[in-house]
């Protein structure tokens, strides 16, 4: 009874407040968005106004936000829970919204158990039990088919923040063999370290050899944008995240050519935040 009424008042406020025609055009022909059907598109155009319905978007620093940023960053959002389910992004309300990079400085406790502090400049962070916190100018070069997004990247940790701290290994779907998903995603990662240590050419941005949190949010970010970079080098993480997001991108992307070295285009001011711990 109780999802019946929250489907019914779902479709009600999707009927009243639709996305405008104009801005949803823009955004869905964007190459990220290539070979969806025509059902999915519409799909996809619902969720991003759920999307906009039920998170905050708070913008930093005098940034402002248009009807089609919103539309831009909220289609990109929801392109990984596309076949999850919006129950997927549940456990969290708020993205932060900067100009361009910005400055943390966050806590963290070693393998030892000590606590450090350290400063970052990021396009993107995911807190747990927290807000996602990304770069507009990067939010805005995301969707290009060119191995790297922000915006999947910070939502896949959220969905591996599902299970607790991140760590590669987000709750599994019925019917998934977590031996498989460990297996393939443990042997990918050893071999990025590998090549990591040797200073080899990788057909994976070598961020995801920082740890498995990392590994499974870059793996994500090519699964949507050049999955053929892991079809071809890594076919069983290909597997596991096919199965993992009900998605098979291969099938509907044209083969681009494969950026080995993540280079966020990014510009606009760097804005220091306050120490917090729990990051990704
Ligand atoms: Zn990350």
């Amino acid at each position: 009874m109780f999802s019946f009424v929250k489907r019914y008042l779902r479709k009600r406020y999707l009927a009243r407040h639709p996305i405008s025609d104009t801005i949803w055009q823009q955004v869905i022909a964007l190459p990220l968005f290539t070979g969806l059907s025509a059902a999915e598109k519409g799909q996809l155009r619902e969720q991003a106004a759920w999307f906009l319905h039920k998170k905050s978007i708070t913008a930093i620093d005098g940034l402002e936000v248009t009807p089609g940023m919103r539309v831009l960053l909220a289609a990109q959002a929801v392109l990984p829970v596309l076949n999850l389910g919006f129950d997927a992004y549940d456990d969290w309300h708020e993205i932060i919204l900067y100009p361009g990079l910005f400055r943390t400085r966050d806590r963290y406790t070693d393998h030892f158990g000590l606590v450090h502090e350290r400063e970052q400049i990021l396009a993107g962070q995911a807190r747990s039990n927290g807000p996602v916190l990304l770069s507009w100018a990067d939010v805005a070069e995301s969707a290009w088919l060119e191995g790297w997004n922000v915006v999947i990247h910070e939502f896949a940790h959220k969905l591996d923040m599902r299970s607790g701290d991140p760590n590669g290994d987000p709750p599994l779907h019925k019917g998934m063999s977590a031996a498989a998903w460990k297996r393939a995603f443990s042997n990918a990662y050893h071999h990025l370290v590998m090549l990591a240590d040797r200073g080899e050419y990788s057909p994976i941005d070598l961020y995801a050899a920082e740890n498995p949190a990392e590994c499974f949010a870059v793996f994500s970010e090519y699964f949507f944008e050049t999955p053929h970079a892991i079809a071809d080098h890594y076919p069983a993480v290909y597997e596991q995240l096919k199965q993992f997001y009900k998605q098979d991108p291969l099938a509907r992307l044209p083969r681009v050519r494969y950026r080995p070295a993540f280079e966020p285009v990014s510009y606009g001011p760097v804005v220091q935040l306050p120490a917090v711990a729990g990051w990704a």
